[in-house]
């Protein structure tokens, strides 16, 4: 008999894992909260687009269907900065000008990833289901249909997909000696638009597509990226309460959409006039909160497991959420073929090897934030990305750059974290040297020229 699972949320990590499942033959039941898209249209609770990099196109790649992104996505190759005076710097990502993240609709690759689990006849979709429940001793996961409609399911192995504030993970915290910690951010987030234009360089765009905007402004920051119909999608990223003795803007103290203009015209006075909606959108787009969770163990009783968000929420600044959820459908679908029978092994195996890159990818978002708001303003952000871009044109193998080792490849992400690590040590101490050694070469030029002179 095939193998069973059953995989709670069809969201970008569930929808994936069942079709990777679904083309390996398991016999697979998806039980989603929200109603069908497909019939309904996509309610997102989330952003409107996503940066997609190397590793979710990995993924997406062995699951056939890259395609769809490599020609819909919109290609950034690099940042934009805005300065508060209106002047703009592009600072490429990586030294090769070929490489590029990029920008595609969350919906429409949530519908995408959906419909290609649902071609499998093996696979089979239940929405406006909730997870309510498991009994691990039993191997059942507890779902609340439409009316309050008990379904009671088991199967081999039973994926909490999701998200966050995952039903799954909060029955396994019940658990003895089940570690779990949740870190919010001082800053939350609204989105904004900045709509097509009819005229302009970049027509129907209002901005340059070609790049990930960003208005930095020390303790917080705006982006923006393009989306297929010439609109952007804007992320104000505030502290919820103003942080004391700066001048800085914050959701309490900018309450309204009036308010908000004001400041605006402050500090991202370029992106007014692109922004016709701004004040209403304000007064209508919700805050959302910004989390970091971590918890061990993913794996339970033999047969149930974590992935994605629900496994290890991270902050969106390094882009790497849904790619790192793309990255556990592989890893998980990798250890059950390494393991055909004996899904506690699998399970296990797919925990210890993903756990330390979720813990550092969860730490490189969160320092990146600090980089995108505050360094990315200052003269030494761009050098230093000048001098990372040549040392690796000059020596491809041996220095690449964190950002490229993250965005660009599958180097697992605390290996990723470990090398640029080794490499900013060898070129400090390259500095250093080179520096100690200009020094005595003065004093010996000196001594000499004295020497001649007398
Ligand atoms: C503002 C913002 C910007 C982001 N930008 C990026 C980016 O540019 N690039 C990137 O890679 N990542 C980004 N992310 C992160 C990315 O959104 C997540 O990492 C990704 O969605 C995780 O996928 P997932 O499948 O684990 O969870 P989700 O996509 O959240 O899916 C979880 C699913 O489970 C369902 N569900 C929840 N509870 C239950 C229940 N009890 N029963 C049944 N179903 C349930 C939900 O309805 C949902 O469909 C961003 C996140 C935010 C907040």
């Amino acid at each position: 008999m095939a193998p069973s699972a059953i995989i709670v949320g069809a969201g970008l990590g569930g929808s994936l894992l069942a079709h990777f499942l679904g083309q390996r033959g398991w016999s697979v039941r998806v039980f989603e909260r929200r109603g069908d898209p497909r019939a309904r249209g996509y309610v997102g609770g989330r952003s409107i687009n996503l940066a997609i990099s190397a590793r979710g196109l990995h993924a997406l790649e062995r699951a056939s269907l890259d395609r769809e992104v490599r020609e819909h996505g919109i290609r950034m190759p690099g940042r934009m900065l805005h300065a508060r005076d209106g002047q703009t710097a592009f600072v490429p990502y990586s030294a090769d000008p070929t490489r590029a993240i990029m920008s595609f609709s969350r919906s429409a690759l949530n519908m995408l990833l959906i419909r290609a689990a649902a071609q499998h006849p093996n696979v089979e979709l239940t929405f406006d289901h909730r997870c309510t429940g498991l009994d691990e001793r039993a191997g059942t996961a507890t779902f609340e249909g439409p009316g309050g409609a008990r379904v009671d399911a088991t199967a081999d192995l039973v994926v909490g997909a999701d998200g966050a504030f995952s039903a799954v993970r909060a029955h396994m915290e019940k658990r003895e000696r089940f570690d779990y910690s949740q870190h919010s951010l001082a800053h939350g987030y609204k989105e904004l638009s900045i709509p097509p234009v009819a005229a302009g360089p970049h027509a129907p765009f209002a901005m340059d597509p070609k790049a990930l905007h960003i208005w930095p402004r020390g303790g917080s920051m705006m982006i923006a990226l393009p989306n297929p119909d010439g609109s952007f999608t804007c992320t104000l990223f505030w502290p919820y309460e103003p942080v004391p003795g700066k001048d800085e803007a914050s959701f309490a103290a900018v309450p309204d959409g009036q308010a908000a203009l004001e400041r605006f015209r402050r500090e991202y006075a370029d992106a007014v006039p692109l922004m016709p909606e701004l004040v209403a959108e304000y007064d209508r787009n919700p805050i959302g909160s910004l989390v970091t969770i971590r918890c061990w163990p993913w794996a339970m009783g033999g047969r149930f497991a974590l992935l994605g968000d629900a496994a290890h929420a991270i902050v969106p600044f390094y882009g790497q959420g849904a790619n790192a959820s793309f990255e556990d459908c592989e890893a998980l679908v990798d250890a059950l073929e390494r393991h055909p029978g004996d899904v506690a092994r699998a399970i296990d195996e797919y925990q210890h090897e993903r756990k330390p890159n979720a813990d550092a990818i969860a730490d490189m978002a969160l320092d990146n934030f600090v980089e995108m708001r505050d360094r990315t303003a200052h003269f030494g952000f761009k050098l230093k990305k000048k001098l990372d871009h040549a040392l690796n044109r000059l020596m491809p193998r041996a220095f690449v750059p964190l950002y490229d080792l993250v965005s660009f490849t599958t180097v697992p992400y605390a290996a990723a974290r470990e090398r640029a690590r080794r490499q900013d040590r060898i070129v400090l101490d390259a500095a250093i040297a080179l520096g100690a050694l200009l020094v005595v070469g003065a004093g010996v030029a000196a001594a000499w020229l004295k020497g001649g002179a007398s």
